[in-house]
């Protein structure tokens, strides 16, 4: 792997892995892991060490954020008003304040979930969010579209990075916590990096290959 400049976090994606890798890069000093599945991710934090930061990068339903609310360090992939909503209550719950950040879809590819940028503004517009005093939006994260254009993917995380410029200018201005861009994976994180990135997901660069015929 390519060397991670200081101010930018590594998180390991451990997705489909099991426990032992996980600890293996733990020993080695990783905190940050990234799961995609709130089953899998609740299953791995019941069974590991609690100095383990747990992010959520897959997609969320509102009926799981209730598994997660309770030790959740960063959900990266919120992409509706009802999803926050549903955070913020069960962040209530558990009287914490829970990270987020906003998903954009950035990828010209048509699968990726994600928010456009005015639809971003709607939910910070709205009365219900200025309501919320359980979520604190940390940022904003995204996915290239999987190219071998390099072209392509500079133009689509400068698209997110804009993105992120213009919410800090005219959402987040006075406030220290809007400060987070995830983007940038295997494939790609080193553009990601030049471009502005302080998370990178990384998965199989660090663990290899997935092979997802091996899941039950
Ligand atoms: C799986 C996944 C990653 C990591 O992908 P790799 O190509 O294995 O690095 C990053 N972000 C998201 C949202 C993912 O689902």
């Amino acid at each position: 792997m390519a060397t991670i400049p200081e101010g930018v976090t590594l998180l390991a994606v451990s997705k489909t892995k099991p426990e032992c890798d996980i600890m293996e890069a733990y020993e080695f000093g990783v905190r940050d892991f990234g799961e995609n599945k709130v089953q899998e991710m609740t299953r791995k934090y019941e069974a590991l060490p609690k100095d383990i930061r747990w992010h959520l990068i897959g997609h969320l339903q509102t009926n799981k954020v209730k598994y997660i609310a309770p030790y959740v360090h960063l959900v990266h992939s919120v992409d509706s008003l009802k999803l926050l909503q549903e955070i913020n209550k069960e962040a209530q719950k558990c009287n914490r304040v829970i990270s987020c950040l906003l998903q954009f879809h950035t990828a010209s590819e048509e699968t990726k979930f994600g928010l456009l940028q005015d639809e971003a503004v709607q939910i910070l517009e709205s009365e219900s969010y200025k309501q919320m005093q359980n979520v604190q939006i940390c940022g904003v994260m995204g996915m290239a579209t999987n190219t071998d254009s390099t072209d392509l993917i500079h133009q689509e995380f400068k698209h997110l990075k804009s993105i992120f410029d213009f919410l800090k200018n005219n959402y987040f201005s006075d406030n220290q916590s809007f400060k987070t861009i995830s983007m940038g994976m295997s494939q790609d994180y080193p553009i990601a990096i030049e471009e502005g990135s302080t998370i990178v997901r990384v998965g199989s660069s660090i663990f290899g290959e997935r092979d997802y015929s091996k899941q039950s």
